[in-house]
């Protein structure tokens, strides 16, 4: 087990560095990568993902690109423009709801952004649970027409009634932690659209199941990893039945660097599907002492083994 952490451009989830362990079997790479706050039930599904990498692979890829969006932060309009025209993406995922802003600065984004991207462009919103109904309906009204809104409010029951009271279609994020979350979605009439990554639920395969037991459309997102993690939301979102929205994996750039040569960076607009090699040189610049991933493994060990014991698969 090799850990590593890299410096992040942008502050995440009050997180300066992304931090994790990678592993190696016989199929490959792994990351495992959970956040620190996670205990070792959550972890479990982490390491799962991270063991079906190294020691399965993932099942064979339908598409052989993945189109991924731009994610533009709650910044000015100005800047909103400059980094979607950057981006070479023709999908992007505008930042909303910022805590200290006004709405008419959601507005000018939004407006800059679908500008930046001109005729064919397709803007979606993520205002991270942050708007209680009455504002989501009035916002998602006053934006003009939109691809989806990402998570408007934080519970399934807010989400569910902004859904019934706009046409633009509604996707779950945070209300989707663990493998029985979709259902709840879906049972709740709380989403069009859920938004899955595959370390949280366990793998590839364990996501693949997931969004087949759930019937609704799938943006496969990240967790914010390196190219190792990316490399299995590659692996989901190319073994997806069907895949009508470009998907959120285009994170890399958030990150200082990574660990590999040839980086799942986006060009294009899109990823190319390949599972890149752990470059020794690069891990080394990353690399750090243990720091408790090993003792964080080995508890997520036990939480798996048990529940595999318990029924034969890992929920
Ligand atoms: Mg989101």
């Amino acid at each position: 087990m090799r850990v590593f952490a890299i410096p992040m451009r942008t502050r995440f989830r009050g997180v300066t560095r992304r931090e994790g362990a990678l592993v190696r079997g016989s199929a490959g790479w792994g990351e495992f990568s959970p956040f620190p706050e996670y205990g070792p039930a959550e972890c479990a599904r982490w390491l799962a993902a991270a063991c079906e990498a190294a020691d399965e692979g993932w099942p064979e890829p339908l598409r052989t690109r993945i189109p991924v969006n731009v994610t533009v932060p709650a910044v000015g309009a100005d800047a909103a423009h400059a980094i979607t025209r950057g981006s070479g993406c023709r999908t992007a995922k505008v930042k909303v709801a910022e805590p200290g802003q006004d709405e008419a600065d959601d507005i000018a984004r939004v407006e800059a952004v679908r500008d930046a991207l001109g005729p064919g462009g397709r803007v979606r919103v993520d205002a991270n649970g942050a708007w209680d109904p009455d504002t989501a309906v009035r916002m998602i009204t006053a934006l003009g027409e939109l691809e989806y809104a990402e998570q408007p409010c934080a519970t399934l029951e807010e989400l569910a009634e902004v859904r019934r009271r706009v046409d633009t279609p509604i996707a779950a994020d945070e209300s989707i932690r663990r493998a029985e979350d979709p259902l709840r979605v879906r049972a709740a009439d709380a989403a069009d659209i859920v938004v899955l990554k595959v370390q949280p639920l366990g793998g590839v395969r364990a996501a693949l199941a997931v969004a087949e037991a759930c019937g609704l459309p799938v943006v496969v997102s990240s967790a914010v990893e390196t190219s190792v993690g990316l490399a299995a939301g590659l692996a989901l979102a190319a073994a997806l039945p069907e895949l009508p929205y470009a998907c959120g994996l285009g994170t890399l750039s958030l990150l200082e660097g990574d660990v590999v040569r040839e980086p799942l960076a986006a060009v294009d607009g899109a990823i190319e599907v390949r599972r890149p090699e752990v470059d020794e040189d690069s891990l080394g610049r990353y690399e750090v002492e243990d720091d408790g991933w090993l003792r964080r493994a080995a508890e997520a060990r036990s939480v798996l083994d048990a529940r595999r014991a318990e029924r034969g698969v890992v929920l």
